[in-house]
């Protein structure tokens, strides 16, 4: 068996402001990440594989505030994030604040691949990533004119905006079980737009925004960092399934439905368990999502709180 969810963040536009062209965009951004990360799960490949090239898909769609098209931070430019964790090891990658790397969640996995640490941020990231040929791009390559405006926006009335409030798109991620029953998870994002120069939020902290272990599930968040990271969000979920014997379900109830959101929480999250059920929760208006398992070779795509839409595969 294999299954594959990914997210393309918590911050979606309002239903009345999405256009039936902006709609098919999202839908074929995450139909294409799907299949990228298909095409190796169902070829018996790992599901770390799997999880870095459905993230590398939704980085180099501008669409998404990952890679091409992140936010940008008060100070005009763009830092970007990324976490991968392996559910069999626990071993994990983790960059923070990268200016130049073209695609976060690829370093992350050289990381580790590497196995020595976990977590590397600003210019020694980077300065890992170029003694490791993984690809450099100037920091203008992630720029977008929508975002742009977004940051001007908010360069006057002198706010940071998150995504979500501001209804935009966000942070992505995956999550995947792979054929020989293990489990991986992958996030990725500018981050908030005008946050303040070096802020880090919850994707790259292990445990926060991204976790996954084989002996109970692997997860990947979206909303609010701060939120995530005082929850310890990811990694609550996983104990409760691990230790208390909760399912996905009950477990995001105890934690994300209730302490998180009484605290002022918004956000969502994608999560498979170790027996391949899926969960994707939100409590706000969207989240751009979708998932693909082994049990019916489609892809399932959707925004808002309805039933996805499924899709044949390419
Ligand atoms: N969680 C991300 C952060 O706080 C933002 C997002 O999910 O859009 O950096």
């Amino acid at each position: 068996m294999f299954v594959l969810a990914i997210h393309g963040g918590a911050g979606t536009l309002k239903k009345k402001l999405m256009t039936s062209e902006t709609k098919e965009r999202s839908y074929n951004a995450l139909k294409n990440a799907l299949y990228a990360g298909y095409q190796i799960l169902k070829m018996g490949g790992p599901s770390l594989e799997a999880v870095e090239a459905a993230v590398v898909s939704l980085e180099d769609e501008d669409f998404f505030n990952a890679g091409k098209g992140a936010v940008y931070s008060n100070q005009g430019n763009h830092e970007l994030d990324a976490a991968i964790m392996c559910g069999k090891t626990l071993n994990a990658g983790a960059v923070s604040a990268l200016k130049h790397v073209k695609n976060p969640i690829s370093l992350a996995k050289k990381i580790i691949d590497d196995h020595s640490f976990i977590f590397l941020t600003g210019e020694g990231a980077e300065e890992y990533a170029l003694l490791n040929d993984i690809p450099l791009v100037p920091n203008t390559y992630f720029s977008t004119e929508y975002r742009l405006e977004k940051f001007k926006l908010t360069q006057e009335a002198d706010v940071v905006l998150l995504d979500h409030d501001d209804v935009q798109f966000g942070t992505v991620g995956a999550v995947a079980l792979d054929v020989n029953g293990d489990l991986a998870a992958g996030t990725s994002t500018g981050g908030l737009t005008n946050k303040v120069f070096g802020r880090v939020g919850d994707t790259p902290i292990v445990g926060a925004g991204t976790y996954a272990n084989n002996t109970s599930c692997a997860i990947s968040c979206t909303g609010k960092g701060e939120f995530f990271i005082k929850h310890v969000i990811a990694n609550t979920i996983s104990c409760l399934l691990q230790y208390k014997g909760l399912t996905l379900k009950e477990a995001y109830d105890e934690i994300f439905n209730q302490d998180f959101f009484n605290a002022g929480g918004r956000g969502g999250l994608i999560a498979i368990d170790k027996g391949g059920n899926i969960e994707m929760p939100f409590n706000t208006d969207g989240m751009y999502r979708g998932f693909i398992s082994s049990k019916k070779e489609t892809f399932n795509v959707g925004i808002y709180d309805e039933k996805l839409k499924s899709f044949e595969t390419l």
